[in-house]
């Protein structure tokens, strides 16, 4: 069995995030940066799991690799779920962090806190050359700020105000949001699922 771990992003901020939380794995972590051939991915399904689990298929088949395909997103609940998996482009295709934010601050308006309420939730699908192997859901809760504040993170982070907080995920040290985040919460149950692939794997 090869000793890497394709990870199917070219975000280099996920990656990073990915990379903290997966440490300990006995494996190489690689990324789209380092197989410029594979195909483009089109993100059209309807939940985070069937694009996540798109992700790691098509790169999965093409390289032969173990791979994670990752999808996440915030969903909040007075918009009936948006932007949900149309997160990175809800202020149309090629828009900043910046412009999503602002659309999503100027659609809640000055509407009460209990009306903010928000989750960022993840997908991480695992599978190799033979096709799907688990797909895992992770989910964070919390509330959207009236402002952006801060500058860790990224997307929403600014905007996104944590329980038991009073500050964004961009004001607090990245290690809080790390340690109780949607991507967090998902590759924590996708790391026992790796490491018992690799047990079940080795020698091979
Ligand atoms: P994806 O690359 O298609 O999964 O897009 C995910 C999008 O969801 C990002 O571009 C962000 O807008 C948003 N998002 C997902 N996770 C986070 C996070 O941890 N912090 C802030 N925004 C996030």
């Amino acid at each position: 069995m090869s000793r890497d771990l394709l990870v199917a992003t070219k975000n280099k901020k996920k990656l990073e995030e990915i990379k903290q939380i997966l440490k300990g794995l006995k494996l190489r972590i690689r990324s789209l940066s380092d197989y410029p051939k594979v195909p483009r991915i089109i993100e059209n399904g309807k939940t985070f799991k069937a694009n996540a689990a798109k992700k790691a298929l098509t790169i999965a088949r093409f390289t032969g690799q173990l791979t994670l395909g990752e999808d996440s997103g915030l969903c909040v609940y007075a918009l009936g779920g948006r932007p949900g998996v149309y997160s990175s482009r809800f202020a149309g295709k090629g828009k900043s962090d910046k412009k999503n934010n602002e659309k999503l601050l100027c659609l809640l308006g000055k509407a009460p806190l209990k009306r903010r309420k928000a989750y960022y939730a993840c997908a991480v699908a695992l599978a190799n050359g033979n096709g799907l192997i688990s797909t895992v859901e992770g989910r964070c809760s919390g509330a959207i700020a009236y402002e952006p504040k801060g500058s860790f993170g990224f997307g929403y982070d600014p905007v996104f105000i944590p329980p038991k907080f009073k500050k964004t995920f961009a004001q607090l040290e990245p290690s809080i949001k790390h340690s109780m985040s949607h991507r967090f919460r998902a590759l924590t149950k996708a790391k026992r699922i790796i490491q018992k692939y690799i047990e079940r794997h080795q020698g091979n």
